[in-house]
């Protein structure tokens, strides 16, 4: 079971979802996560995040495993595949089912959004909608929805209170779940286990304590915290890193060749050469140098990236 205790050196993670080839934005926060857990004595526990069967190839696992290999980003637990652990999935839903926690929900994408208010340009706040439905009501839903060919998603239902971190690189961050988050899912209509969920199960399975990821998924640790609460896990420490963003503001992507593995190994000639490269861009160092990342595990500064929430790439 995780337990973020201070005298354990800490378990990191990487968390790749599966859905395309690494670029100079996952790299980086990966490179982070790697820097972060072996500065403390720490290690890393690999996670494919296979979780959405139609988004995920095993063709981009594979080419991922080797890439980080190639990076000299290694770990030293895992892999472990989300694809693989449903049944452990469906354990955890039904412990919080049996909380008296989760309950099915009969919303369209387009009622959700209808129906709930944008917050702090985050996330939509669901409202409530299918909450408090009686049994009568939840089964003539459950006939109307079936013969659209629909199923239920099912969520868990959230308290009034206020769930914090202190975030390595974002300072504070908080939410009181109720007002800013609303009851969220946990199960998808589709029947596959929601993120929230399953990253919170496979965290502890991996004992990982210490969460470096992308400041894009900020607003949903204060979820993951609850969840951790309720199945009995130790809370994790978490550190949010800018996101890489190309020149016209928006989030690296396939578009960005010039940000891609295979192109990169091209420009930059060597692992080195891309990881010294990514800290240069980043402000992690001074020059544009190769660097490897037993080298940038002793140098690089992290400092630039307090308080950031973008970088912008420049190949
Ligand atoms: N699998 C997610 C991604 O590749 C990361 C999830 C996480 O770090 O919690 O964006």
């Amino acid at each position: 079971m995780a337990n973020a205790s201070a005298a354990q050196p800490p378990r990191g993670r990487f968390a790749p979802s599966p859905t395309g080839r690494l670029h100079a934005g996952n790299i980086f926060s990966y490179l982070v996560a790697y820097i972060v857990a072996h500065r403390a004595g720490g290690t890393i526990a690999l996670r494919i995040e296979d979780l959405d069967p139609q988004r995920s190839k095993s063709v981009f696992a594979q080419a991922c495993l080797r890439d980080l290999d190639y990076l000299g980003l290694g770990w030293d637990v895992g892999p472990l595949y989300q694809s693989e652990r449903t049944e452990i999935y469906r354990e955890a839903f039904h412990e919080l089912e049996s909380k008296g926690l989760v309950y099915p929900c009969f919303c369209t994408r387009a009622d959700v959004h209808a129906a709930s208010a944008p917050h702090r340009g985050e996330k939509f706040v669901y409202a409530g909608t299918c909450r408090n439905l009686t049994a009568e009501q939840r089964e003539e839903r459950a006939r109307d929805i079936a013969a659209e060919g629909r199923a239920p998603s099912m969520r868990l239902i959230v308290p009034d209170r206020t769930y914090a971190i202190n975030d390595l690189f974002q300072g504070r961050y908080e939410q009181n779940l109720a007002c800013d988050c609303g009851d969220f899912l946990i199960r998808r209509s589709d029947g596959a286990f929601a993120y929230q969920l399953a990253v919170v199960v496979d965290d502890a399975a991996q004992q990982v304590t210490q969460v470096v990821r992308g400041v894009d998924l900020l607003s949903s640790s204060p979820q993951q915290a609850y969840v951790q609460d309720l199945l009995g896990f130790g809370r994790v420490s978490y550190g949010h890193v800018p996101l890489l963003v190309s020149r016209t503001d928006r989030r690296l992507s396939k578009r960005d060749h010039d940000a891609s593995i295979d192109q990169m190994r091209v420009s930059y000639g060597s692992a080195a050469g891309i990881l010294g490269h990514i800290a240069y861009v980043v402000g992690m160092v001074p020059d544009d140098a190769p660097a490897t990342v037993d080298e940038l595990v002793v140098g690089a500064d992290l400092a630039p990236l307090a308080g950031c929430i973008q970088k912008v790439w420049k190949a």
